[in-house]
């Protein structure tokens, strides 16, 4: 029913119930509704004792959910159910009083999470109780760490031994200029806990090696590789493989990047090493340093591999595994190549 005779009812005394979901609430209830989502009013009506010559007018955001429900409810014996057309919009528009909606503050932070089925209340759940190694608080961990820490990624430790240069603000845009000099953890954490106080960051100003690896990748669910060499990523996949931890990887030069998921210790999916399986040398690595980075180029691949790591978390959709996806800026191209295991790799031979 259009709202002038929605609000006409509700002055003699019509039941108004706000059928949305609890984080979609955040702009406020219609004044003297109550709210009740879609199935919580079926389980419940019953128990209501709404009188047969009352009118029950359900509103919803847009007003598709409330017709459709007050269709359910008209054949489930409730014949006075009515939708208000337009919802909670067409109460806005109208300029009718509104009741400011007191979310809490996880609610509102993952209302756009909540509301995809894919993630929902449980994996939000998941994500809060999630356990994500970051190495590197370079370029790639730049973008990779603020969305996981916007995602709700409970407990993400960051380890780098660097400081803050100049010349990595161009990309490395979890820093800022008047962080030059800080340690590169204690200036991601800072802006990681600002973006989300109910995480826990933990930063680790140290490198990476054989001495602390394998206590890191045993304490964390998944690490991503924000590392920019050879030493660091054999070391990040070989302890990945010990303690079969998914490693999200990910590397830039110049205008071309890549991002893959390595989860083998099946026998099956490759491993970094079934990729590279002996370190290249200085001239055919050359480094970002040398041969340049297009600045926001690791902010793709860096947000991909985020990507990964919360579709691991939550197990939805496809992961990169055994799949190399291959970025060309200039191109405007994404490339994938399968990977496929080196029968001869001695590293993740199934067991
Ligand atoms: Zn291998």
């Amino acid at each position: 029913m259009p709202i002038d005779e929605a609000l006409r009812l509700l002055e003699q005394g019509a039941m108004l119930i706000d059928i949305r979901q609890p984080w979609e609430r955040g702009e406020g209830c219609p004044a003297g509704s109550q709210p009740l989502c879609s199935e919580e009013l079926v389980s419940r009506i019953p128990a209501m004792g709404v009188p047969d010559d009352r009118p029950l007018l359900l509103l919803c955001a847009a007003g598709i959910r409330s017709r459709d429900l007050a269709a359910r409810l008209r054949e489930l014996g409730w014949p006075q159910a009515a939708s208000v057309r337009g919802g909670f919009q067409a109460w806005r528009t109208a300029g009718l009083p509104v009741e400011t909606g007191e979310l809490d503050a996880e609610t509102a932070r993952y209302a756009r999470h909540l509301a995809l089925p894919e993630v929902g209340e449980a994996g939000q759940k998941r994500l809060s109780d999630s356990r994500v190694l970051l190495v590197g608080a370079g370029g790639l961990g730049s973008p990779a760490a603020l969305y996981l820490a916007a995602a709700g990624v409970g407990n993400l430790c960051i380890i780098d031994d660097d400081r803050v240069d100049r010349s990595n603000l161009q990309r490395q845009i979890i820093h800022s200029d008047p962080g030059v000099g800080e340690l590169k953890v204690n200036s991601a954490a800072e802006r990681m806990r600002r973006l989300n106080p109910q995480i826990n960051v933990q930063a680790l100003a140290d490198r990476l090696d054989k001495g602390n690896v394998d206590e890191l990748v045993a304490a964390h669910q998944l690490v991503i590789d924000g590392s920019d060499n050879f030493d660091t990523r054999y070391l990040i996949n070989d302890a990945c493989l010990r303690r079969r931890r998914p490693m999200v990887y990910g590397a830039v030069l110049r205008f071309v990047g890549q991002v893959a998921v390595f989860a083998a210790g099946d026998g099956q999916a490759p491993c970094y090493r079934c990729l590279f399986p002996r370190q290249a040398s200085g001239e055919d690595a050359p480094n970002c340093a040398e041969a340049g980075v297009l600045g926001v180029l690791p902010g793709v691949i860096g947000t991909l591999q985020a990507t990964e790591a919360i579709k691991l978390i939550l197990g939805i959709g496809r992961p990169l595994i055994s799949r190399l996806l291959r970025f060309d800026a200039l191109a405007g191209t994404f490339s994938e190549t399968r990977l496929v295991r080196d029968p001869d790799c001695r590293w993740c031979r199934g067991s």
